[in-house]
């Protein structure tokens, strides 16, 4: 039973192999589910998709019995729909457009987004850019796309860091194909206590509604509670704790939710290590091991 729990991690989505290359680094942690960059995080600079690569990795994942909705894609991260520069909200918006569209072309479901940073604009503006440009985009890209809003640490200006702040876009969004992206690092650095998965999960149904929680970024945090720095940790080597980390694993209430890891890589024998396969182990079992 357990192992059937989704669980996976971000892996690279690069040359030569691309999407059939995800795939299989993913299997080689042994994730039943994966999420991607469709390029560079930190850029927009996309290379057009190879359909007959988009095809075999389809087939890769079915043989494995992985379903492409559990396959999500997170958008790069320069795109800020609460830009108080014009120029920048206009450009995040095409990236967006563009994303979407890839996102489809590769047959998946769900692409997971940072609201935003209102740098010196007020948040209530700020808020209302996001909820035009979701608008806006959702309606351009006229797919079967989703977007998914994550849960923000609180760095700098970004908004979207409580679920107060996720309701009020999600409210004014005209659309059913908006849902959310709770990532555990960021809600405990933002100053949510996780530590009492269903007292959260029952905070959450009251302000936003469970079902609207498509995907889970299970990551610890270097950082107390309240930080709101964004610093990613490996499981059980953080503030938050293998334990709590475990709890929303096994939650009933996310059981079909996939949950992704963006722990760092760690360093031995000089070389620069994924902790994937580690961590999905400790999860399966149970059982906290160090393995640095
Ligand atoms: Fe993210
Ligand atoms: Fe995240
Ligand atoms: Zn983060």
């Amino acid at each position: 039973m357990k192992k059937d729990l989704l669980i996976g991690s971000h892996v690279a989505f690069k040359a030569k192999d691309y999407f059939i290359g995800s795939v299989n680094e993913s299997l080689s942690y042994g994730s039943n589910c994966m999420m991607i960059y469709t390029g560079a995080p930190q850029n927009t600079i996309r290379k057009p998709l190879d359909p007959e690569n988009t095809k075999q990795a389809h087939e890769l994942l079915k043989k494995n019995l992985i379903k492409p909705e559990n396959v999500i894609v997170h958008a790069p991260y320069i795109i800020n729909l609460a830009s108080g520069k014009p120029d920048t909200r206009e450009s995040s918006k095409t990236f967006l457009i563009q994303e979407l569209r890839r996102v489809n072309e590769l047959g998946l479901k769900y692409l997971v987004l940072h609201p935003g940073s209102c740098l010196d604009q007020d948040r209530n503006l700020g808020t209302q850019q996001i909820i035009d440009g979701i608008n806006y985009c959702l309606e351009k890209a006229n797919n079967d796309v989703w977007i998914l809003l994550e849960t923000m640490s609180g760095k700098g200006s970004e908004l979207g860091i409580n679920f107060n702040e996720i309701k009020n876009i999600i409210d004014k969004v005209n659309f059913d194909k908006i849902g959310v992206c709770l990532d555990t690092c960021h809600m405990h650095e933002s100053g949510i206590d996780i530590s009492n998965v269903d007292k959260v999960l029952t905070d959450f149904e009251k302000t936003i509604g469970i079902k609207y929680i498509k995907a889970i970024h299970l990551n610890d945090s270097k950082n107390e509670i309240g930080a709101r720095k964004d610093r990613h940790e490996n499981l059980g080597y953080g503030n938050i704790g293998f334990e709590v980390l475990y709890n929303w694993y096994v939650n009933e209430k996310l059981i079909n939710v996939p949950k992704i890891l963006e722990t760092p890589y760690y360093e031995k024998e000089n070389k620069s290590l994924p902790p994937y396969k580690d961590e999905i182990e400790m999860l399966r079992n149970k059982k906290w091991y160090n393995f640095k």
